[in-house]
């Protein structure tokens, strides 16, 4: 393995070296009290950096999906209505899985690269009686953000449960769940949270647990059935163990210590530099003649960006950035995933990291023939970075 090149994708990223030392200590037992100490560290900081002191945090084995499973088998029942605001894949990801637990579910879409605007989200939220509103904050697929506040302020208004799927968002773009009335978000480890892939998280405000328990069918997952671990986060989170079903230990180290990294920078200087980060970025790619997916860049995430290639330059462009050094992902969107690129700018991402990569797409656009002034792309980033 090559040791020296840098992974910007969307997720799993680059991590702090401090993380991965953390990982390495010996496994504890996951009911010792050492352990207990350690996991409940880990869910009260949970609450801090969903900015959600009232809600009720999970931390789970699994990855993204699984938050989206236990969203979605938690909290909905046979025959509710479900409305799903979509900017790409993960929306019709999260449309099939409200589905399979009996949801009716309503789509509201908008042309690709564009958002679907609030007042169309309000026509149909007061035209029916809908359970829960699902909405991506950052769409991997499209690297549209949404405007999550807007919408949890609909959802509030309308009587629906606002459900966010942070998973390439959380601790990376603006987002303060209590304030916000967000009922239930959930993210993965191996997104902004800064930690390998291997763990799912979901915060559930006071509300969606009231909710829960007035549940009256059978819910349809064992593993995931938050009934099952709510007791168990509790009384981890009192610093005593518990068990349901075993909690990977090691990841638990490193997520503490990614937990803590972003406490110590405090959450409003995190959504600042990913801000500051994914702005000079995108500037970036537009001096150099680039196209990016969304439309407006106010609807570009701070987390990562999507970006087509140029005319006559396709996929062949990630091997020559590789051979600079840089990792970038392919498409996603199925309908046009031959037509573009990702790049992840997300977690402890700095000036270095988002200059070597503009460096090494610089390089690989050159090097496929592209006219293109050197050095322009990172001289556009580099002022901006200098707000930092
Ligand atoms: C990555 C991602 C997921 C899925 O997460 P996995 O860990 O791959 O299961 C879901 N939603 C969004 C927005 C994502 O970026």
């Amino acid at each position: 393995m090559q040791e020296k090149t840098l992974l910007m994708i969307p997720g799993p990223i680059e991590l702090d070296p401090g993380v991965l030392r953390a990982m390495s200590l010996p496994t504890l037992s996951h009911v010792s009290p050492e352990f207990a100490q350690i996991f409940g560290e880990v869910l009260e900081n949970v609450r801090r950096v969903f900015l959600s002191e009232s809600g009720q945090p999970f931390v789970l084995a699994g990855s993204g999906t699984l938050a989206m499973d236990m969203a979605a088998v938690n909290f909905v029942e046979r025959g509710d209505k479900a409305l799903v605001v979509n900017t790409g894949y993960f929306g019709d990801r999260m449309a099939e899985i409200l589905q399979r637990y009996g949801a009716e579910v309503t789509q509201v879409r908008a042309e690709l690269g564009q958002i679907p605007p609030l007042e169309e989200v309000e026509r149909l939220l007061s035209s029916d009686s809908y359970k829960l509103l699902a909405v991506t904050h950052v769409d991997t697929s499209t690297g549209l953000a949404c405007d999550v506040k807007g919408l949890a302020e609909l959802a509030a208004r309308y009587g629906a449960l606002s459900v966010v799927d942070g998973v390439c968002a959380t601790a990376g773009q603006e987002m303060r769940q209590e304030e916000w009335g967000v009922d239930i978000s959930y993210t993965a480890s191996q997104k902004a949270i800064s930690t390998p892939p291997g763990l799912a998280l979901l915060v559930a405000s006071q509300k969606a647990m009231e909710i829960l328990a007035e549940r009256k069918s059978l819910i349809a997952g064992y593993y995931t059935d938050l009934n099952k671990w709510l007791p168990i986060m509790q009384i981890y989170e009192e610093r005593r163990p518990a068990y349901f079903a075993t909690p990977p230990v090691n990841l638990i180290y490193g997520l503490r210590e990614s937990l803590r990294q972003m406490l110590a920078e405090g959450m409003d200087a995190c959504f600042r530099r990913h801000r500051i980060i994914g702005e000079a970025f995108q500037a970036s790619m537009r001096a150099m003649g680039l196209k990016m997916v969304p439309h407006r860049a106010d609807d570009m995430a701070s987390t990562m960006t999507a970006i087509y290639y140029p005319e006559h330059i396709g996929a062949s462009l990630l091997g020559k950035v590789k051979a600079n050094g840089v990792v970038l992902a392919g498409g996603l969107h199925p309908a046009i995933a031959d037509r573009y690129f990702r790049v992840g700018h997300m977690g402890p991402v700095g000036p270095g990291e988002i200059l070597t990569t503009i460096a090494a797409i610089e390089k690989g656009l050159v090097s496929s023939g592209y006219k293109l002034e050197a050095g322009l792309g990172l001289a556009v980033a580099q002022r901006r970075l200098l707000e930092l």
